[in-house]
This record gives structure tokens, C-alpha cells and sequence, in this order.
């Protein structure tokens, strides 16, 4: 199976409507791509992503994805 890299192409994604705004995924980025308002989180610089994963992982809710790197 071969997973190409696209440049300036970033997979994450957030599903609004479930996200609880528990601000995990805000505390956990590294980069700041989150922010929290109105209850609910929002992709604030989602250039800055990079794809480490951590959000998705500690989401309660499995509201983000994220395809994380292998590097
Ligand atoms: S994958 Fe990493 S860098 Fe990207 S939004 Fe999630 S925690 Fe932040
Ligand atoms: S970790 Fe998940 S539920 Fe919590 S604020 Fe982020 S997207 Fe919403």
C-alpha cells in the first residue's frame, strides 16, 4: 500500500456538531490549531497542523481525524 504525502494538504477534520468542547484537543496541540468558542472547538490555523495525531487520540468523542504521519 503506498500513502503519499500531498503537500499543503492537511487531513484534519472536525465534526462540530459532535464535539462537546471538552477543550482536550486544545490542550493537547502542540501548534494552537484549536481554539475554543461557544462550547465548542474550531480550527483556528489549520496550516499549522501537522498531523501528529494527538487530538484525535485524546478526543472523547472522536469528533477530530486527523491521518497522522508516519515520520
Ligand atoms: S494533529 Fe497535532 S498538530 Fe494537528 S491539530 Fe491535532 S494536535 Fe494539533
Ligand atoms: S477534544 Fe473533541 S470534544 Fe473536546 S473540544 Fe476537542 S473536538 Fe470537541
Amino acid at each position: 500500500m503506498a500513502l503519499k504525502y500531498l503537500k499543503d494538504v492537511v487531513t484534519l477534520k472536525l465534526n462540530k456538531d459532535k464535539c462537546i468542547g471538552c477543550g482536550i484537543c486544545f490542550q493537547v496541540c502542540p501548534h494552537q490549531v484549536f481554539m475554543i468558542d461557544g462550547g465548542k472547538a474550531d480550527i483556528r490555523d489549520k496550516d499549522s497542523c501537522m498531523e501528529c495525531g494527538a487530538c484525535a487520540q485524546n478526543c472523547p468523542i472522536n469528533a477530530v481525524t486527523v491521518r497522522s504521519g508516519v515520520g
